[in-house]
């Protein structure tokens, strides 16, 4: 058997989603929370685990929960789909959307997985470099819109790895010329503070992304996509019937419950950002740019690969984007605890004079 010919060309070209395997001591890669749900709340969340029956399927649809997090986003229960991770509503939205033929258009650079989705349902993908600022470039999209319109584009608000969210009078010049469903992906909605939900009623065609993974929950893979009620009709015959776990429908619940505390994290985060940003900035031969989120995109005057492979020496894991010295090197750290943040400046400052 030829096992190539056998598989479609689209994902033979691919790479899989560099997930990073490398054992570390401090995880600064990856955007997630880096503080443990708070142990006043374990036994709580531990005796609502236990109660969930393991014999049974997980509800369908996750009927309740759905209900429970329409009236936090303050939008009817048929708007919003809940999803295993917001990565499953991106394979969702594209399985659903690629027409033979059809065309995503996503800014570059941003989060890998709109590119590797697009292409493992059969979209081309059309993609347009952002300005020197990491703001949209309207001219060049709105040319690309009108030559080929594109299905779906994807647009991280704020945007990952550069950190700032585009200007939303671009965005709705986006949303205002094309025919195709726009998502504005809130993903680090919970540091931003920045939401497009008020502009559901007047754009058709606008579809939200929120996710529990940066705010402390990401292991347990909880999304939502919040979009016009025909939309979600269909995107939900695409949808597995049990695609979130009992597991997972509990503790969303639970974080509903607790939002007060996961909040209150997410605010010691920010902070510790401003720390961490101000002593990054003193480092020689650093720049970094404005974030809306809990990561720093910063570039570097030193070979990068040097620099990300000492940093993991002393067992700190960032994110590595590579690129020439001569034009800086890009790479991006998640905020993590104080300690971790101090440690991480200690040792690149280390790394950078010697
Ligand atoms: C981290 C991230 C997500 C989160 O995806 P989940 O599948 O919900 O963990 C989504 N979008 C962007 C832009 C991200 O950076």
């Amino acid at each position: 058997m030829e096992l190539r010919a056998l598989i479609r060309e689209e994902v033979l070209a691919q790479e899989a989603y560099p997930v990073e395997a490398t054992s570390c001591r401090i995880k600064l890669d990856a955007n997630e929370n880096p503080l443990a749900l708070p142990s006043e709340l374990r036994e709580g969340f531990a005796a609502l685990l236990a109660s969930v029956p393991l014999n049974r399927y997980p509800e369908a649809g996750s009927l309740a929960l759905t209900a429970r997090f329409a009236e936090s986003f303050g939008v009817d229960k048929d708007q919003v789909l809940i999803g295993n991770g917001s990565d499953e509503l991106i394979q969702i939205l594209c399985t659903a959307l690629a027409r033979p033929g059809a065309e995503v258009m996503i800014p570059v650079p941003t989060f890998a997985m709109y590119r590797i989705t697009s292409l493992n349902a059969g979209f081309r993908v059309a993609a347009v470099p952002l300005d020197e600022a990491f703001d949209l470039d309207l001219e060049a999209m709105r040319e690309r819109i009108a030559l080929h319109p594109p299905a779906l584009i994807f647009l991280a608000w704020p945007n990952n790895p550069t950190g700032n969210c585009f200007s939303a009078e671009r965005i709705e010049a986006i949303l205002a010329a094309s025919p195709g469903i726009v998502v504005v992906d809130e993903a680090y909605f919970h540091f931003s503070g920045k939401t497009f939900l008020p502009l559901l009623e007047r754009y058709s065609n606008l579809v939200i992304l929120r996710t529990l993974s940066k705010v402390g929950l990401a292991a347990l893979r909880i999304g939502f996509l919040i979009g016009p009620a025909p939309l979600i009709h269909e995107l939900n015959k695409v949808r597995l019937p049990y695609n979130l776990n009992a597991l997972s429908q509990a503790a969303a619940g639970f974080y509903l419950d607790q939002e007060a505390i996961f909040l209150k994290q997410a605010a010691e985060v920010l902070k510790g950002r401003d720390e961490l940003a101000a002593a990054l900035e003193r480092l020689p031969g650093i720049r970094l740019w404005p974030t809306d989120a809990n990561f720093i995109y910063f570039s570097c005057d030193f070979d990068t690969d040097h620099v990300y492979r000492q940093l993991l020496r002393y067992g700190i894991l960032i994110k590595n984007f590579g690129g020439s010295p001569a034009t800086g090197g890009r790479m991006r750290v998640t905020v993590g605890t104080q300690e971790e943040n101090l440690e991480f400046i200690k040792v690149l400052k280390n790394i950078l004079v010697k």
